[in-house]
């Protein structure tokens, strides 16, 4: 079985687990309780707090808990709209964002708010000068993600936060879920970033975790309410175990992370190269340094995405049309759409998705079933170029 979808989630590793276990059965306590067994998991709940911290350079009381990537979104957008109303409604966001930003934005169009999404261009990448000119004084966010889950495309950040450096008011929210352990910590830890989400099931920790860092000083307005949990930010009886967990899984992510990174490549590389040779091949993922080392997104025009993915798990291969959330749903992608992809081949992209667990046998594996995959189709091929 090769798993190559990793950008829709992952499995969790086995020293992971052995952590969730382990919490689960020795610090089982609520961490707002009084007594010992609730102090006992409250401090195993700090460590983790502490160590992701240390992780991504920042306070611990940078570090908010959440359920997912998507709650982190909705949160800091949501947030950011209902503390900040009233000195501005308007948001910047790019036409590429996951829905977890895009559905949240139009959520906040139906509330009043006004909503302008960058454009990119046919490569995936917003212009930073876009940006530039649609702020406005009453502008009170700026979200833009990391790496695009569908294409690779590593946005300009560090282009983005000189930009918003002259407008110190504005929020600064990063999706970094598809980033994490791709080699940007460094455009991570950018002073000028207030917001960044991260969710823990894409790096091996288990489902239903998912942290987000808020820089000193910032304020947003808290979706949950209750019993005043994460300093009173994100009400809700801590996860422990599972965010114990996520600790684990985020140090072993950044551990020895340049190695990693370069280990994906290579099997990318592996697998672009043999692909792109094939003459009905569209590529949408490049091989320059602006794309993520672990996404590959093509398309064979003339046949359906999903007859594809079918097609490679008759292989026992796993990989997936653009995006988990568009798949089932037989959407088009609103990356490709985006870049001006023609709707005929972008119904035809599939993502083939790595991380380090992957190997370059995988990828020979993958390369020889791609030969059988194109050979079956090759009658179906819209524009035949030979
Ligand atoms: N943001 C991006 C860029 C993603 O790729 C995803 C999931 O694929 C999300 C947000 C949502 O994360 P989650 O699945 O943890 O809710």
């Amino acid at each position: 079985m090769i798993y190559f979808d990793n950008s829709a989630t992952t499995k969790a590793l086995p020293a992971v687990l052995d952590t969730y276990r382990t919490v689960s059965e020795d610090f089982y306590g609520n961490p707002s309780s009084l007594h010992a067994v609730g102090g006992k998991a409250d401090a195993m709940l700090q460590g983790a707090r502490k160590q992701i911290a240390s992780l991504m350079q920042a306070k611990p009381d940078e570090i908010y808990f959440t359920s997912c990537g998507t709650e982190g979104d909705n949160w800091v957008i949501k947030g950011t709209a209902f503390e900040k109303r009233q000195f501005g409604r308007h948001l910047i966001t790019t036409a590429i964002e996951h829905p977890a930003v895009i559905n949240t934005m139009h959520q906040l169009e139906q509330l009043g708010f006004e909503v302008t999404y960058l454009p990119v261009d046919h490569r995936g990448f917003i212009d930073p000068n876009d940006l530039k000119n649609a702020l406005r004084d009453d502008t009170i966010l700026v979200s833009v993600m990391a790496v695009n889950n569908e294409v690779g495309a590593k946005q300009p950040l560090d282009e983005i936060a000189a930009i918003l450096a002259d407008h110190p008011n504005v929020h600064f929210h990063v999706d970094a879920v598809q980033g994490i352990g791709k080699g940007l910590m460094a455009t991570l830890r950018n002073p000028r970033i207030d917001f960044i989400t991260f969710s823990g099931h894409k790096f091996h920790a288990p489902r239903g975790t998912g942290f987000v860092y808020m820089k000193e000083g910032r304020h947003i307005a808290p979706l949950l309410a209750g019993g005043g949990q994460e300093d009173n930010q994100r009400s809700g009886t801590e996860n422990t175990p599972a965010i114990a967990a996520m600790a684990k899984a985020l140090r072993l992510l950044l551990t020895d992370e340049d190695q990693k990174v370069a280990h994906e490549q290579a099997i990318r590389r592996r697998i672009y190269e043999h692909v792109a040779k094939f003459p009905n091949v569209v590529m949408f993922s490049q091989l320059t340094p602006d794309f993520a080392p672990h996404i590959l997104c093509f398309a064979l025009p003339g046949v359906r995405g999903e007859t594809i993915v079918h097609a490679f798990e008759q292989h026992d291969i796993y990989i997936s049309t653009t995006s988990a959330c568009s798949s089932k749903k037989g959407t088009e992608s609103s990356t490709l759409a985006a870049m001006h992809v023609p709707s005929q081949i972008a119904t035809s992209a599939i993502r083939v998705s790595l991380d380090d667990q992957n190997t370059l046998a995988e990828a020979d594996a993958f390369n020889a079933a791609f030969d059988q995959v194109y050979a079956g189709f090759a009658k179906l091929f819209a524009t035949p170029q030979q």
